[in-house]
């Protein structure tokens, strides 16, 4: 009898290989990395698990050439959920292992520094009679160290060798590490404002399940004070010597999230997203292995973070549609923390202003409790309702009603903040000819190409595909191309010539492409003078702007012709976060919305009846169409050059299936936008009314199209429980 090893490699296949272990080191830990023989190359593999056989015949098992960590670099429990995330997403094994790795402990690399800790002697230590017999290395670092503490790699230079010293003094308790930041000195706590009945009964119903699974709802109007109740409850949380994660849905975010906690908690906190450079991220990430991060801010990907002292999970925003990953590896990190904190027996808080339905389902179901703030902090209990502008025949100034631009002349004229949203980057979202019709269109998505002024360029949204300005029509020659529409751009422009003497500061993708920018052009609001802010709905996105007062949509009839079915839940969320942006001060806000369908009855339940009310609604329709959340969906995606190739690949994924009444097929069908980056794009919707009657067909099907020749000839994904069917 053999033992054997089960090894996942970064390779697009769903099994994991059989290895031997490498001579004379028989065991090796699940989540241990090694290098094996992989055809003709070495790759780097996970150690999944350990078996006393294998299906392959042992005389033609290769061994395992290297073990890479001393100690398994994934824990039982992360390693045990990304497996399962691998299964119910239906990402290949090897490749969800290794996306969860930070890029620098994905290769054959050793591990990089983690300690940007500080080295000191501890309170015992700077007793000198704890010294006696201390010789050698461990003398002399205690000597280094009641000079003053250092930093590690300052003892790297002065002390090769220290660290065994090191390990051994901090055993004997005469030496301990302080956790500092390389760049941010130690925060001091600054002691909260005094929570509020309801903020005191959230964080009560929340602790008392501290160190065990328990899901919340925390459904908090805009400004009710859902950061201090995270707050409170990671407070608790660091007391019991546990580790807290904090989910956000936008880089942006991320600088005002850690400012207050650490404010707050008087502890460094730790950032983790997919925009910090490589070396920074393997380091949080093993910070937080070692248990050295106790609190972890981080995008969609933290979720990853490994937590062996977890005590704590939050979601912030968790309606935020960028929770789940659109590409590759398809997981919704929301769900996956929900399942990471049911097996690390730890409280896992969803908050939000506008629940998405899904979790609003779970509640109804009693899966996850709700815990309610039902009113603001201070004097404006409750978030302003919009007031709808017919747009219907009026004159408008770029886009803009006369009725809006009063209530903008008058909000800067009392000396007050006004936000101006609108869902476009762009000068224009189409440039064309008034005399021939032409319009600049992007060949490759046969969409239309938006104008950006600024950079003298059209530009395709879709696939980003970029073209000079042309001077006259292409195709007449006439002189003068017309600019269609209004982007942020535009309005950006038509405000700075109204208001000439106060900053307007525009936020959009373009604006905030460089790291930090979101913190600078925020920044001349701070001080509370007048100024006009431009955006779209990055904007949308939980962004404390406390001298905001007026609040001006300018449209939103996209959203109310959109086919998808969750475009209304989707707007009724846009509008009511845009609008939880005015009116946070003592001052009251207003909130004005422009459309051409002041009766649409979206429109009218959420102004007059609110957001609860709406997602009822939603929830009744939902359920007589048998829609998610009371339907489980699938979605596979297929493109190529040729359209035919989509098509062939489609029909025979379909004939695949199982032949059940209890799935629903729809399709082969061309997706909503059936051409995009110059392939050909369509799809097939699989249905079932229970999950696992769903993932009962998907696992076979998988595999078989994974053999299929009609396979090979095109690019395709499958998509559980997507979020839209683009
Ligand atoms: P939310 O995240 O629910 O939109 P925030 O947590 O951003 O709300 O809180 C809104 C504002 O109210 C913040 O400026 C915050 O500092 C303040 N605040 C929160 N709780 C209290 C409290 N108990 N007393 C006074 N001010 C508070
Ligand atoms: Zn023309
Ligand atoms: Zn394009």
């Amino acid at each position: 009898m053999v033992d054997v090893l089960r090894i996942a490699l970064p390779v697009p296949l769903p099994q994991l290989f059989d290895y031997l272990p490498p001579e004379g080191c028989p065991a090796v830990s699940p989540g241990t990395r090694v290098k094996v023989p992989f055809g003709r190359r070495t790759q780097v593999g996970m150690v999944v698990a350990t078996a006393n056989t294998s299906t392959v015949s042992t005389p033609q098992l290769k061994r395992v050439k290297r073990v890479l960590d001393a100690t398994p670099l994934l824990d039982p429990e992360l390693l045990s959920n990304l497996l399962r995330s691998a299964d119910y997403w239906l990402g290949a094994p090897g490749e969800v292992l290794f996306h969860a790795l930070p890029n620098v402990l994905r290769k054959d690399r050793p591990w990089p520094q983690t300690s940007e800790s500080w080295w000191c002697l501890s309170g015992q230590g700077r007793q000198p009679k704890a010294w006696s017999g201390r010789r050698g290395r461990s003398r002399a670092l205690l000597e280094l160290l009641s000079e003053r503490e250092r930093r590690a790699d300052e003892l790297d230079l002065c002390l090769p060798g220290w660290r065994e010293a090191a390990r051994r003094l901090r055993k004997a308790g005469l030496v301990e590490t302080r956790m500092v930041d390389a760049d941010v000195a130690m925060p001091v706590a600054v002691p909260g404002p005094e929570l509020t009945a309801a903020q005191r009964t959230a964080v009560e119903a929340v602790g008392k399940h501290l160190g065990r699974f328990a899901p919340f709802l925390l459904r908090g109007v805009t400004g009710s004070g859902k950061t201090e109740v995270y707050t409170a409850l990671i407070a608790r949380t660091l007391a019991a010597g546990r580790q807290a994660l904090v989910l956000i849905p936008e880089i942006g975010l991320a600088p005002q999230t850690v400012q207050r906690l650490q404010a707050r908690l008087g502890v460094v906190v730790d950032v983790l997203h997919s925009n910090l450079a490589d070396g920074a991220r393997a380091r949080t990430w093993l910070r937080a292995r070692d248990g050295q991060a106790r609190v972890i801010v981080g995008t969609r990907s933290a979720v990853f973070t490994p937590m062996p002292q977890a005590g704590l999970i939050v979601v912030d925003e968790e309606h935020d549609t960028s929770y789940k990953q659109q590409e590759g590896f398809r997981y919704h990190a929301r769900d996956l923390a929900v399942m990471r904190a049911r097996h690390l027996q730890v409280p896992v808080v969803l908050g939000t202003a506008t629940p998405s339905l899904e979790t609003l389902a779970n509640v109804a179901s009693g899966r996850y409790q709700r815990v309610d703030l039902r009113e603001r902090i201070g004097a404006q209990r409750q978030p302003p309702r919009a007031e709808i502008l017919d747009m219907r025949g009026q004159v408008l100034h770029h886009g803009l009603s006369s009725a809006l631009l009063h209530a903008l002349d008058a909000c800067i004229g009392r000396g007050e903040q006004a936000l101006v949203f609108r869902n476009r980057r762009g000068y224009a979202p189409v440039l064309t000819c008034h005399l021939c019709g032409w319009f600049a269109q992007c060949p490759r998505c046969e969409k239309p190409m938006a104008l950006h002024q600024g950079r003298s360029r059209v530009v395709c949204h879709h696939c980003a595909l970029e073209s000079p300005v042309p001077r006259d029509c292409p195709q007449c020659g006439h002189a003068e191309l017309f600019r269609q529409g209004h982007g942020t751009e535009r309005l950006d422009e038509a405000l700075t010539t109204r208001y000439p003497d106060i900053p307007v500061l525009r936020i959009d993708r373009e604006t905030t492409r460089r790291r930090d920018a979101f913190e600078d052009l925020l920044g001349p609001l701070a001080d509370g003078r007048p100024a006009i802010l431009v955006g779209t709905q990055m904007l949308a996105k939980g962004h404390d702007l406390p001298h905001l007062t007026l609040v001006a949509i300018t449209s939103i009839d996209e959203g109310l012709h959109s086919l998808d079915f969750r475009a209304g839940e989707r707007l009724a969320q846009l509008i009511v976060q845009v609008a939880g942006r005015a009116g946070r001060a003592d001052r009251p806000g207003r909130v004005l919305l422009q459309t051409h369908h002041p009766g649409h009855p979206l429109l009218q339940t959420l102004l007059h009846r609110g957001y609860h009310a709406t997602c009822e609604e939603l929830l009744v329709e939902r359920r007589a169409l048998t829609l998610p959340p009371f339907a489980y969906q699938a979605l596979l995606r297929a493109e190529s050059t040729r359209r035919a190739q989509v098509d062939a690949f489609l029909e025979s994924a379909r004939l695949a299936l199982p032949d059940t009444s209890q799935l629903r097929v729809s399709g082969p069908m061309p997706a909503p936008m059936p051409l995009r980056a110059g392939r050909h794009r369509g799809q097939l919707l699989l249905e079932a009314d229970a999950r696992p009657t769903l993932h009962a067909a998907l696992r076979p099907w998988r595999v078989a199209l994974g053999n299929m020749p009609d396979a090979r000839r095109v690019r395709w994904s499958i998509d559980v429980d997507p979020v839209d069917l683009y």
